[in-house]
């Protein structure tokens, strides 16, 4: 099973495509974390995406399908595939084909997680993780369960994103409303895509993806 979670910044991509890994066993690829991994080591391809990431634009369609075609190179051909964060154009849209062709797989599902704009800025402004394992946070809709303990590490020490800051939501969200919202009717025609009410708890938007992926 190969699927794609699409959906503006703060829609649940990330904390629903954890919560598939740990239920069913698939692999997430988010583009946006590879991409935090590169600055971070100081890779080319970091240095190369740092201020654009910073800025809320995003970054050449070439730098972040290869990543993808290097991400699902390095696992095992059973595993299923969640596409986090990626594709956002059309050229995106367009190589993973490519991408996911030359390596015998195809594409199931693109899960649209549908959430109000207006929810978004807090969504994004009181998310943090764990530094440790990764695990998504929120300082209002999902606190660790004891206080500064992550629940499935154990790690105290938390981060937050440079990016995750009411000004740039602004131009993530132009950048989705632009150039990732018009992909959709692609899909859209092939009869895969999936609506999920994103403004739902969090257990509820598992358990509806959860019901599509069993068919
Ligand atoms: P995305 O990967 O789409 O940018 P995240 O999964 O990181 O979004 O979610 C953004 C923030 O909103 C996180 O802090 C997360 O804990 C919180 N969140 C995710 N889904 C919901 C939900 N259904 N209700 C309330 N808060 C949520
Ligand atoms: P969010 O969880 O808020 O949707 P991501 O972690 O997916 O954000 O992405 C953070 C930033 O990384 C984006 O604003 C963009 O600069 C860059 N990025 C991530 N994925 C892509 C992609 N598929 N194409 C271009 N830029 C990307
Ligand atoms: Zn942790």
């Amino acid at each position: 099973m190969n699927i794609i979670l699409l959906g503006p910044p703060g829609a649940g991509k990330g904390t629903q495509a954890q919560r598939l890994v740990e239920r069913c066993g698939m692999r997430q690829l988010s583009t946006g974390d590879m991409l935090r991994a590169a600055v971070k080591a100081g890779t080319p391809v970091g240095i190369k995406a740092k201020a654009v990431m910073e800025r809320g634009e995003l970054v050449s369609d070439e730098i972040v399908s290869a990543l993808i075609g290097e991400e699902l190179d390095s696992m095992g051909d059973d595993a299923g595939a969640i596409f986090d964060g990626y594709p956002r154009t059309a050229a995106q849209a367009e190589a993973l084909e490519g991408i996911l062709g030359s390596r015998g797989r195809s594409l199931d599902y693109v899960i649209e997680i549908d959430v109000d704009e207006d929810a978004l800025v807090e969504r994004i402004t009181g998310r943090f993780s764990c530094a440790t394992c990764g695990k998504g946070y929120h300082d209002t809709f999902e606190q660790p369960r004891m206080p500064g303990v992550c629940d499935k590490c154990g790690g105290t020490e938390f981060k937050r994103r440079k990016d995750d800051n009411a000004e740039t939501v602004r131009t993530r969200l132009e950048e989705y409303r632009a150039k990732t919202a018009p992909i959709l009717p692609i899909y859209d025609a092939r009869g895969i895509v999936r609506k999920v009410n994103g403004m739902a708890d969090m257990d509820d938007v598992t358990e509806a993806i959860e019901k599509i992926l069993a068919g």
